[in-house]
């Protein structure tokens, strides 16, 4: 079934939306972008994706290519518009189009560009089998804290899990974990949680930020610290966090069976509190 897609101000079936082949973000990847998800048609930790995407266009000296309330309303009537009911909002900002030159020009006009994707989040096959992941040299560049729409060496990494008959990659410096292709990475020990803590090397996610609140609400133990690849492969769980993976957890990495090789019971509850507390702050 076609969806309803917005492009730059307006409404159309997606088989009719046109960006300009001058775009910078198709030609550059001069752009940013956000993912929400959807749970019962209300949108999940909207405020943080929001701020997020303030910040990432800042770091990059771009203009918002609406206001806050448009934004708002444009997510609204993109749940309604496709009847979604559970998955995920996808939002781009680029630069705008121009003339193709390294320099940007001060007054382009931004591109913006929303649709939605159908997905069970909440029911999702992997949260019972959990993932098993490889690691993978982490070639990106090195401001991966801003939103980019340059994915080719998260897909490169990824492409590179499946050819090893695995589920996804987690990206490494120098041995030590940084997150995964798509999502935070994290590690259980003695009942402790660890996950890498904030820099340039990782994204904010919002889902990592959400989940620490609550496992400190639950008195669980959290550290925001390096791990490596030795101490995840010895840890007694692992999982990742993301807007559409939620809580998910990872059964196997570089081979090595984790918690005997099924999603572990922090994992888990924390999917639970996850689902339960985003149902009830969605808006
Ligand atoms: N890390 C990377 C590289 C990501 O691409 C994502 C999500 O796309 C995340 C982490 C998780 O961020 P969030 O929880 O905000 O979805």
């Amino acid at each position: 079934m076609s969806r309803i897609v917005y492009v730059n101000g307006e409404y159309v079936p997606e088989e009719e939306a046109k960006i300009s082949v001058f775009d910078r973000g198709f030609l550059m990847a001069d752009g940013v972008y956000e993912v929400t998800s959807v749970i019962d048609g209300k949108l999940v930790d909207y405020a943080g994706h929001v701020a997020r995407l303030h910040r990432s266009l800042s770091e990059l000296k771009m203009k918002p290519a609406c206001s806050d309330d448009e934004l708002l309303e444009i997510h609204r009537q993109m749940v309604e518009r496709n009847a979604l009911e559970n998955g995920m909002i996808y939002l781009q900002v680029t630069r705008g189009a121009a003339d193709r030159d390294f320099a940007w020009p001060k007054d382009a006009t931004p591109g913006i560009v929303l649709f939605t994707q159908a997905k069970d989040l909440v029911n999702a096959p992997a949260a019972k089998t959990g993932l098993k992941v490889v690691t993978v040299e982490d070639q990106r560049w090195a401001r991966r804290d801003i939103k980019t729409v340059q994915l080719l060496f998260p897909s490169f990494a990824k492409m590179e899990a499946k050819a090893q008959g695995k589920d996804d990659a987690w990206l490494v410096t120098d041995g030590m974990v940084n997150e995964g292709t798509s999502n935070n990475a994290w590690i259980v020990k003695g009942g402790t949680i660890v996950t890498r803590h904030l820099g340039n090397e990782i994204l904010h996610g919002i889902t990592r930020a959400a989940v620490i609140r609550f496992a400190k609400e639950a008195q669980m133990k959290v550290e925001e610290r390096a791990f490596s690849i030795e101490e995840a492969k010895a840890a007694d769980e692992a999982f990742c966090t993301a807007a559409s993976a939620f809580v998910t957890p990872v059964v196997e990495i570089d081979g090595a069976a984790i918690g005997g090789g099924v999603p572990g019971p922090i994992a888990t509850r924390l999917r639970e509190i996850y689902i339960e507390e985003s149902r009830k702050m969605a808006i």
